[in-house]
């Protein structure tokens, strides 16, 4: 018997598609090992459904979080 239902928006770890590496993303955990990918732009942009259905492969609002410790911007340029 398949019983493999649950709740839409709720999947498990690393398969949440574009959800999993923005910065526009809260993880919420549940009591019972699962997580929901919890969109913040829904709280000021209606066109975002607050639990979006994953894995998301495209969004307009995807942001992707930066990597620790690599600041963009200035870049050195050695010529002349
Ligand atoms: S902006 Fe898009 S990719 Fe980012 S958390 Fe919201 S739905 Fe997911």
């Amino acid at each position: 018997m398949m019983n493999d239902r649950r709740p839409a928006g709720q999947v498990p770890a690393g398969s949440a598609g574009l959800c999993g590496r923005c910065r526009h993303v809260q993880i919420v955990r549940t009591g019972r090992g699962g997580q929901f990918f919890l969109c913040r732009l829904s709280f000021t942009d209606p066109r975002f459904p607050r639990y979006p259905p994953t894995p998301v492969l495209r969004c307009g609002g995807f942001s992707p979080v930066e990597p620790e410790g690599e600041e963009g911007g200035e870049e050195e340029v050695d010529g002349g």
